[in-house]
């Protein structure tokens, strides 16, 4: 199956590491020019080398942009405008992180930064790059989520609520960019990326190795494919449904999460 990628114009936010390096990878190799952002300056930098070596330099725009910063993202905006020839065709909204905490331990700080992150990590860029994607022939939008949006776990009780309230976002989006702009989201489970790697690091037990940890956590979670998913397994659903291959898919939301859903 053609995916339809050839000549076309992407960004990823967060495309410098797990999923969004592994989304912009594959949209490269599929034809497509990849615009990525991120803050960190260090992994900017190595996404930027990983990202040439797949076509070289002309498919590929990195840019420092705190996708919170309405200016950086304004500026990260026109810099896509110049280099993409004023067109967008998919934009991926992919930055961010979860948090982990309960009712009782997220201050009233901490609730309003994880509903800025999560919300506004759609919006900002959404507003900034809808001029792009108007003018695009078949332009569409992926939210990457999380399962907690219908799933929503005590422990991860603010990040939960916000990942439902974004997926209600990007329903209401689909209607009203329709029959312009599609609007599609993936809700994952556990995959194993910067976070999770930032998470083993911070083990309590520093003497369990890799393989047993992450192993543990996949039996502990009652994954059925029994382990975590691998950053180009979620990454393929987003570059499917962004591509003018999923032409009457708008609205949706794909699950990716080795099948650790309880509901229907
Ligand atoms: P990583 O930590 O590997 O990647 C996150 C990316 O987002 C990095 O490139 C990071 O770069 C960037 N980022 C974070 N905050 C910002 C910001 N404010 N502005 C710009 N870039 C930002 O994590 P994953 O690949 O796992 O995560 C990708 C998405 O999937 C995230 O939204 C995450 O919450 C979501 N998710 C992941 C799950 C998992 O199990 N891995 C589960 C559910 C959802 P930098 O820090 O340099 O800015």
């Amino acid at each position: 199956m053609d995916l339809g990628y050839a000549g076309r114009v992407a960004v990823v936010t967060g495309g410098t590491s797990g999923i969004g390096l592994e989304t912009a990878r594959i949209l490269i190799e599929e034809g497509a020019r990849v615009a990525v952002c991120g803050r960190d300056e260090a992994r900017l930098e190595a996404a930027r080398a990983r990202l040439a070596e797949v076509r070289g330099e002309d498919a590929l725009l990195a840019a420092r942009c705190d996708v919170l910063d309405k200016a950086a993202v304004a500026a990260f905006a026109e810099a896509v405008a110049v280099w993409g020839g004023g067109v967008l065709d998919l934009l991926v909204n992919n930055a961010g992180q979860g948090r982990v905490s309960t009712f009782a331990s997220t201050s009233d700080d901490d609730w309003r930064a994880e509903l800025d992150l999560k919300f506004f990590s759609q919006i900002l860029p959404i507003r900034a790059l809808r001029p792009l994607l108007d003018r695009a022939e078949a332009p569409a939008i992926v939210g990457v989520n999380s399962l907690l949006a219908y799933q929503p776990e005590p422990h991860m009780v603010c990040t939960s609520a916000a990942r439902a309230g974004v997926q209600s976002l990007l329903k209401s989006l689909a209607a009203e960019l329709a029959p312009r702009i599609r609007v599609n989201s993936i809700v994952l489970g556990l995959v194993d990326s910067g976070q999770w790697q930032r998470r083993f690091e911070a083990r309590a037990d520093r003497a369990v190795d890799r393989e047993t940890w992450y192993g543990d956590l996949a039996r502990s979670k009652g994954i059925p494919l029994v382990r975590l998913g691998r950053p180009e397994e979620p990454a393929r659903a987003v570059v499917f449904l962004g591509s003018p291959a999923a032409s009457y898919i708008t609205g949706a939301s794909l699950e990716v999460s080795g099948g650790v859903s309880r509901f229907i």
